[in-house]
């Protein structure tokens, strides 16, 4: 396996570093010290600094005004814009509109890419993949799926209830999964429907309040009624939903674990800074084993679970689907970040549960990675089987 970062990738990660050091991080500051919530005009004035920057989509072609970077090569620079919540939002490679422009970039025909990829690319627009529904739906088993959309004279009609679409309150666009063909298995009888957001029929219920400080773009619950949409919303082709679903998760997966690392990184930074110059019992935190010991777990633990990034993205860019790696990384990474995080909160102390600093936000935010884009109990079932297969009786 070869993990070499190439000479121009580091350069892009360290600009994507200073970017963040010198236009984010006061920006997050600001926004901690006041409590606002960011707003779009923040981030529009972000992203023309991004750009400015060379920052931009950074798994876009060139020609989409992106930066053309491999799976393995944006590990890097999604690390180095994830050093705030912010960062990836700023340059453009934050979920869900990352993993969207990844889908219809392999999927959306050309009229497609004109009306949903071009826009959303250029940071023009915002989209949002609406796929979990509140029980008795699909949530960590797919198969569920009760959304169904029926054919009426040429066109598709949609019902279904849907929870948990991030960024349903700003998205210009829904990508929505639906069952067509309830006769077969899911996997063969679902497919993915583009939808703009002023259709009739789309109904937002409400932005679901979930743990930590409001999310930018919310994680709405919709109800889809009588949703009516021409044949020419289809992406991909009908009954190839899952099959575009896994491609995009796949991918999706590692960019989180690579965005939440660079938080992670930076926490212990933040945790080290503190322990260094914080005197107790006679000398400075750093002089406490126990302290020592929670500073080299965690630096240890990032370590392997960059490695674990690595292989996954190296096992993509051979083409492989690297279901088993990826599940590996996702489960240890976003364990490996909430314990980093709860160590370092503990080593800043009241410093690191107050608002002063940015831990406790990160701390909160961290904990759904265990959950969304399959719960850690799934991903060790997918090892599981695949452990089974090899070793079992
Ligand atoms: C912040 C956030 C953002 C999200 N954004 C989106 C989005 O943009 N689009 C979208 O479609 N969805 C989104 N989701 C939904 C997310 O993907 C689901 O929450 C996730 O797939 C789990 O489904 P569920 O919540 O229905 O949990 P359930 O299916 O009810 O599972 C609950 C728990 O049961 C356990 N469990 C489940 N299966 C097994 C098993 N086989 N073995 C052992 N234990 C098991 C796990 O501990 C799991 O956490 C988001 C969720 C969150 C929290």
């Amino acid at each position: 396996m070869d993990f070499t970062i190439p000479r121009h990738v580091e350069a892009i990660a360290h600009r994507a570093r200073q970017f963040v050091d010198d236009e984010v991080i006061p920006l997050e500051s600001e926004l901690l010290r006041t409590g606002a919530d960011l707003s779009i005009e923040m981030l529009q004035d972000l992203r023309v600094k991004a750009k400015a920057a060379g920052l931009w989509a950074p798994t876009m072609p060139v020609d989409w005004g992106g930066m053309a970077l491999s799976i393995q090569e944006i590990a890097p620079v999604f690390e180095a814009a994830g050093r705030s919540l912010l960062g990836p939002m700023a340059i453009h490679c934050a979920a869900p509109d990352e993993g969207n422009m990844h889908l219809l970039h392999n999927w959306a025909n050309e009229q497609q890419t004109e009306r949903y990829l071009a826009p959303l690319a250029r940071g023009e627009t915002f989209s949002a993949f609406s796929m979990t529904e509140p029980p008795p739906g699909a949530g960590s088993d797919p198969r569920m799926l009760r959304t169904r959309a029926r054919r009426d004279s040429g066109d598709w009609v949609i019902n279904g209830h849907k929870w948990l679409t991030t960024y349903g309150e700003i998205a210009d666009f829904f990508i929505i999964m639906a069952v067509t063909d309830p006769d077969v298995h899911p996997y063969q009888g679902t497919t993915q429907f583009l939808a703009p957001r002023d259709t009739p029929g789309i109904k937002i219920l409400r932005d679901v309040p979930v743990m930590g400080a409001k999310d930018f773009g919310g994680h709405v619950e919709i109800l889809y009624e009588d949703l009516r949409l021409p044949a020419s919303a289809i992406l991909g082709g009908e009954g190839q939903g899952f099959m575009l679903a896994q491609s995009r998760l796949g991918p999706a997966r590692l960019t989180h674990c690579m965005r939440w690392t660079g938080i992670a990184q930076r926490a212990l930074e933040i945790a080290t800074e503190y322990a260094s110059e914080r005197e107790a019992f006679g000398g400075t935190l750093t002089s406490h084993q126990s302290v020592q010991w929670m500073l080299a777990d965690s630096e240890m633990e990032l370590k392997m679970g960059r490695l674990l990034i690595h292989e996954a993205a190296w096992r993509l860019a051979q083409g492989e689907q690297a279901r088993v790696e990826t599940s590996i990384a996702k489960v240890q990474v976003a364990e490996i970040i909430d314990r980093v995080l709860d160590r370092c909160v503990q080593i800043c102390g009241g410093r690191g549960i107050s608002r002063d600093l940015p831990l406790s936000t990160w701390y909160e935010k961290a904990r759904a990675f265990r959950i969304y884009d399959g719960a850690s109990e799934v991903h060790r079932m997918v090892v599981a089987r695949d452990v089974i297969k090899r070793y079992g009786a």
